[in-house]
């Protein structure tokens, strides 16, 4: 057996520990003489499994009582409508337009109500983060969007844009539970677990619960009302029920090994190992404006597209796969997430090396 270094951005590498439990457990979970995959969602082992995923990220992540969190499906895309039918009690919200998916998230909104687009970074390809510290936020704005960490660009908000006391909206598909956050400063937090936690078909979000309510955009359909999901905790109809027990699984691993300040400073050490090479490259450039720098995805490129495509080949041949960019950037892309090692992050800087010294003069 041959295990890559997957830098795919999503779905993505999860911890080699977390599949090889989930190996063991395929045909007899716990005695129960069956896999998590042939278990009723109703049964005593399946409760126990989403108690428990449940507990932990709250003490991972600190989450309050007075926050909800449900377990859904339908991706993040899922979301770009849930939130302006359930949040958008005014018809206004306030969007921060910093790359493809916060600009999706806004052209959905757009159908349910009067969507602004507050800033943007459209104007140089969304390679930064707008300053975000007095913008025009409309009095009636019922909540303030943003995507966190823009997975295509590889950029990341480093300070919360001032929402001026508006609820605060983030995706965080592409950086949950890559460092501590104070969940108090967001109304909600959500984010597909494909790209940093767990299998695809899992959407996590965490929502304070006064924003839960049964006032919502008329005739939206019972399964996406956060009410129906937040009431009968998560378990309104059947929920993707083997990818919880693998985000279990994950949570379980974050605690060990020291939690979220723990998997902050490895991924701190990745990225300076990236970035600080990037920097000093004569052949190599990040795409990326400095302060604006995702810890999760490393854009780069040669200024040749031949020779990024060569780039991306000869990787794969050596075992470092998921690198090609996407095609709204080009080049290449490093996505490192939590269950990246250092190890991966060394092999691709010492390829890049290589790389480099054969095609530089
Ligand atoms: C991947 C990604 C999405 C899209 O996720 P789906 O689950 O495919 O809908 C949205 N937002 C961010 C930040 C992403 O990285």
């Amino acid at each position: 057996m041959k295990r890559v270094y997957n830098f795919s951005a999503g779905p993505a590498v999860l911890p080699e520990e977390v599949l090889r439990e989930a190996a063991d457990e395929m045909l007899d979970y716990q005695g129960t003489g069956m896999s998590v995959m042939e278990m009723s969602h109703r049964s005593k082992a399946f409760d126990k499994i989403i108690k428990d995923a449940e507990q932990d990220l709250r003490d991972l992540m600190g989450i309050p009582d007075n926050y909800k969190v449900l377990f859904l499906q339908g991706g993040a895309h899922l979301q770009f409508a849930m939130i302006p039918m359930n949040f958008m009690k005014n018809g206004v919200a306030d969007y921060i337009v910093t790359g493809h998916w916060a600009e999706r998230a806004w052209k959905e909104a757009s159908k349910y109500g009067k969507a602004n687009c507050i800033a943007s970074s459209k104007d140089r390809n969304y390679s930064y983060i707008p300053d975000c510290s007095d913008l025009p936020i409309d009095e009636d704005a019922d909540y303030v969007y943003i995507c966190q960490n823009n997975t295509i660009y590889g950029t990341q908000f480093h300070t919360l844009p001032n929402t001026k006391g508006k609820t605060l909206v983030a995706d965080v598909s592409s950086c949950f539970l890559s460092e501590p956050i104070d969940v108090e400063k967001y109304g909600m937090i959500y984010g597909g677990v494909q790209k940093n936690i767990g299998p695809a078909g899992v959407v996590i979000a965490i929502i304070r619960e006064d924003l839960i309510t049964e006032d919502v955009y008329p005739n939206t359909p019972t399964m996406l009302q956060y009410k129906i999901h937040a009431d009968k905790d998560s378990l309104y109809n059947t929920p993707p029920a083997y990818g919880i027990y693998i985000c279990g699984k994950v949570f379980k691993w974050l605690k060990k090994i020291g939690g979220l300040p723990a998997i902050k400073e490895r991924n701190e050490k990745k990225a300076a190992l990236l970035y600080g090479f990037l920097d000093e490259s004569k052949l190599f450039k990040g795409t990326a404006e400095k302060d604006s720098r995702s810890y999760m995805n490393v854009d780069f490129v040669t200024g040749d597209k031949d020779l990024d495509a060569e780039f991306v080949k000869e990787a794969e041949a050596a075992g470092l796969s998921g690198l090609k960019g996407h095609r709204s950037v080009g080049g290449m892309r490093a996505s490192i997430y939590n269950a990246m090692s250092i190890e991966g992050v060394e092999a691709l800087v010492k390829f890049m090396k290589e790389f480099e010294a054969k095609h530089t003069k």
